[in-house]
């Protein structure tokens, strides 16, 4: 029989969100990252959008969007070879039945981001020309809303994390967790791993890896959403378009490497598993595109599905688990943990080194109870009770 692996924290899952906890962590601990896959960010880091706006999300996602900008825009030198954020712009729209709604979207939008403006339905088609003029009502633009270099980002967290000593080991599906003596034993195909503590940031599966370890899960619920590549209009040049999302979130598109990116922005619960796209979600998106457009969808060349997973309030759940606090929680970042990525990383390293939040993060206005397993506890317990 091998030896177990001794360690100060394992990381579980090589998505954004264990990249991201590997890397800060491994400042000032000796880190273990386990991916089932053979490879990191197979799952839903490598199906999404790379769009950073703030404008997206809950009030709690969007203060901790604010507090990853500086990461992004400057992260440690020879952290990544390119910019990680490249000029995008996100312009929000509305058919007629919509604009009570868009009014009411503009306001909380710029009460955060006051470079949020108003544009005319004229000023929207002047941007992307595809736009029907008989479908349009109303429209704004967040300028600053930009692309994220997705995988410079991911592969930034992985390398810096090796640098600082940490191992990521690839085909380490966990398969048992059991506590013995004040550490965690867990097993893997690639071998057994002892730590204190474990991080879980399992992505969809991260109800399941509370399970093995005999911790009550926090209720996370995978929504399925899918997203498809067709070629750019004959003889347009799209790469300036900014991205372009109906406000009644029912789909959105935006150019990608040549093509436009597509997605129905659907939202379908889902058991943890290798999402795919189902063709009548890949309809819905091309329909709806066309009904925006001028655009007639002939050939879809890619299409692909993600889960997107949330707990019941929409926000991330990121620390000691409230009864079990050797476990740390870095689930439910929903449609959001790319670009959260930077800041929540912090927050995970922060909390293991027995801190509280960053100042940053603070400031803008995040609170401890935004994020603890312990809130959901408590709305379980008041369920129960009632
Ligand atoms: C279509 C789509 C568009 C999106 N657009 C955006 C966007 O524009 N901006 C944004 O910020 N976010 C976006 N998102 C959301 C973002 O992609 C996710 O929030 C983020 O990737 C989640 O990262 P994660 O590391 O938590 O999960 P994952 O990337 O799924 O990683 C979890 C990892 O855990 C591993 N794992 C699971 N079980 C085990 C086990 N037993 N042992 C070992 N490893 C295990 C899995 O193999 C997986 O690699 C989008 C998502 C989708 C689907």
């Amino acid at each position: 029989m091998s030896v177990a692996e001794e360690t100060d924290v394992i990381v579980i899952g090589g998505g954004m969100a264990g990249a991201g906890a590997a890397f800060e962590i491994s400042r000032s601990a000796k880190v273990v990252l386990l991916e089932r896959e053979n490879h990191c960010g197979y799952h839903t880091t490598g199906r999404s959008a790379a769009s950073f706006t703030e404008n997206y999300g809950n009030g709690v996602i969007r203060r901790i969007v604010l507090a990853s900008r500086s990461f992004m825009t400057e992260p440690p030198a020879g952290f990544s070879d390119y910019p990680l954020l490249s000029k995008r712009g996100m312009i929000t729209v509305a058919r007629a039945d919509q604009l009570d709604l868009l009014r009411q979207d503009l306001e909380a939008a710029r009460a955060l981001v006051p470079s949020i403006v108003a544009m005319t339905p004229a000023e929207a088609i002047a941007r992307v020309p595809v736009l029907r003029a008989d479908y349009l009502a109303g429209a704004y633009i967040e300028p600053h809303s930009m692309d994220i270099d997705v995988n410079g980002l991911h592969q930034g967290f992985l390398r810096g994390a090796r640098a600082r000593g940490a191992r990521i080991v690839t085909n380490a599906g966990v398969k048992a967790i059991d506590r013995q003596g004040g550490q965690w034993r867990v097993e893997t195909p690639a071998g057994t791993f002892l730590a204190p503590r474990i991080v879980n940031a399992a992505g969809a599966w991260g109800d399941e890896i509370a399970a093995m370890a005999g911790v009550r899960p926090v209720g996370l619920q995978p929504k399925r959403r899918t997203a498809f590549n067709i070629p750019a209009p004959a003889g347009v040049d799209i790469s300036d378009w900014p991205l372009v999302h109906d406000v009644g979130a029912e789909f959105y598109f935006k150019p990608d490497a040549g093509q436009l990116f597509v997605s129905p922005a659907d939202a379908t619960l889902s058991v943890p598993m290798d999402a795919y796209a189902e063709d009548i979600d890949v309809a819905i998106g091309a329909e709806r595109l066309e009904r925006a457009t001028t655009i007639e969808v002939q050939r879809v060349s890619r299409s692909w599905a993600g889960l997107r997973t949330f707990v019941a309030d929409g926000s991330p759940v990121v620390g000691p688990d409230d009864e079990v606090p050797d476990f740390i929680w870095l689930v439910g970042q929903g449609g959001y943990g790319i670009k959260t990525s930077p800041a929540l990383s912090r927050v995970c390293a922060s909390m293991i080194a027995g801190g509280g939040l960053p100042d940053d993060v603070a400031r803008q206005g995040v609170s401890l109870a935004d994020l603890t397993p312990h809130r959901l506890r408590e709305s379980q317990r008041k369920q129960v009770a009632s």
